[in-house]
């Protein structure tokens, strides 16, 4: 399969990571819960976060508040010279420049932002198509069907196979000359599997689609470089990436981000207002109406120079180690179904499963009460868990922090909740 791994030293070995030290920089993984040490296991939901992001906030907060942009005072100069670091900062994480980078509330915003202002630009007309995949994320999914009902577009999605991959030969028929829009998620948030963008970016640029990219699990977990993949539009979740709730990024290419209107207007996105009409700033301060998440951004700029200290090579290679062995546990057990089992594909460190005969509600607390932390439910994709003939599914997923410990733990517990409830 192939990925956005565009990284130069992707071919020389990555030295292992000590999982151990690092999550020593988590204060709340050395939490006890129902009487065990915390494993958390939740890390596609919420990520947590290190005490250099937390002390990134605080510092901000304690010593630079102020608002930016637009302060002729010592403060706001060095609020916004940090907030404007950070966007540089962030930015260079995805291999762009500060320009091309977008702050947003998370990704859902972001890809809100993106649809309406899409809608905006009238790029989608009647009887025009938007693609999406079968496996998506609801963020990825509603503000499309919502963008479908607006415009008379229609909606088609490319399926998935049993094994969890997608199928690409229906992806070559599906995009075709009345495609505008193909967005599609790096790395499904139940699946886990790493998928095949750069072919559908080369689909969608064949027939001068735009193309959006949810890299919400891929942005923690594996080195990207949206520009060398040559993606449009791209988002992802500081919450999910080591940094603050609140903030989330919208990368674009250039000349993509200069055809789009805003979303939002207001305040801080304009040149000059009459009381009639207005003229709006270049991006991305065109997509940045009213206050930003300073503090936030000022956080997941700490969030993002953890994560390259550490490095995202080793993440990956790190997190693949800890989903085989995952894999390899859950797999012996009797009455466990993995979603999206499929072979020699590179994925990121989660697995969802299904415990036959046990709702995954139930599931989910038998773990709990071990201290073990995973997701239950449909993870905001019930389309996904339809495909796969469920309602609903437990997850496990793991980042730089996890060890091989909290992963034989989540293992041996599993192996106990189809005995447990009989
Ligand atoms: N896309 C995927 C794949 C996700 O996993 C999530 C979070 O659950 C989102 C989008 C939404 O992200 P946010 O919480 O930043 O709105």
């Amino acid at each position: 399969m192939t990925s956005a791994t565009a990284s130069p030293a992707s071919t020389a070995p990555v030295t292992a990571l000590d999982a151990s030290a690092i999550k020593a920089d988590f204060p709340i993984l050395a939490e006890q819960v129902n009487g065990h040490p915390l494993a958390y296991l939740d890390s596609a939901a919420t990520s947590q976060k290190p005490l250099a992001v937390l002390d990134a906030e605080r510092d901000f907060l304690t010593h630079a508040n102020a608002a930016v942009h637009r302060g002729a005072h010592t403060l706001a100069a060095e609020a916004t010279e940090l907030f404007e670091d950070a966007r540089a900062t962030v930015a260079g994480f995805v291999g762009a420049q500060p320009e091309q980078l977008v702050w947003t509330s998370g990704a859902t915003m972001g890809l809100n932002l993106v649809a309406y202002s899409i809608g905006n630009a009238r790029l989608v007309r009647p009887g025009d198509e938007i693609v999406t995949t079968a496996i998506e994320h609801h963020a990825n999914l509603i503000p499309w069907q919502e963008l479908a009902a607006r415009t008379g577009a229609v909606l088609r999605h490319i399926p998935a196979h049993d094994d969890g991959t997608l199928d690409m030969d229906a992806a070559a028929s599906l995009i075709t000359e009345r495609t505008r829009v193909v967005a599609f998620t790096h790395v499904s948030n139940v699946l886990g599997i790493v998928n095949p963008v750069a072919e559908l970016i080369a689909l969608a640029q064949g027939v001068g689609a735009i193309t959006v990219m949810d890299a919400c699990q891929s942005a923690p977990h594996l080195p990207l470089d949206l520009p060398a993949l040559g993606v449009d539009l791209a988002v992802f979740s500081g919450h999910k990436m080591l940094g603050p709730y609140g903030v989330g990024g919208l990368y674009g290419r250039t000349p993509v981000l200069e055809a789009l209107p805003p979303f939002l207007t207001g305040g801080s996105m304009i040149t000059t207002v009459t009381l009639d009409r207005a003229e709006y700033l270049p991006p991305p301060q065109r997509f940045e109406a009213g206050t930003q998440p300073v503090g936030p951004a000022i956080g997941l700029a700490a969030a993002v120079r953890y994560l390259d200290a550490v490095g995202l090579d080793r993440i990956h290679a790190h997190e693949g180690m800890l989903a085989q062995r995952m894999h390899a546990g859950l797999a012996e057990i009797p009455g466990i179904r993995l979603l999206g089992d499929a072979a020699g594909v590179e994925r990121v460190g989660l697995w969802a499963f299904d415990v036959d005969g046990v709702h995954a509600h139930d599931a989910g607390q038998y773990l709990d009460a071990l201290g073990i932390a995973v997701r239950v439910g449909h993870h905001c994709a019930a389309p996904l868990h339809s495909r796969y003939g469920v309602t609903a599914s437990v997850r496990a997923s793991t980042a730089l922090y996890n060890t091989t410990d909290d992963v034989d733990r989540l293992i041996e517990a599993v192996a106990g909740i189809r005995p447990y409830f009989g």
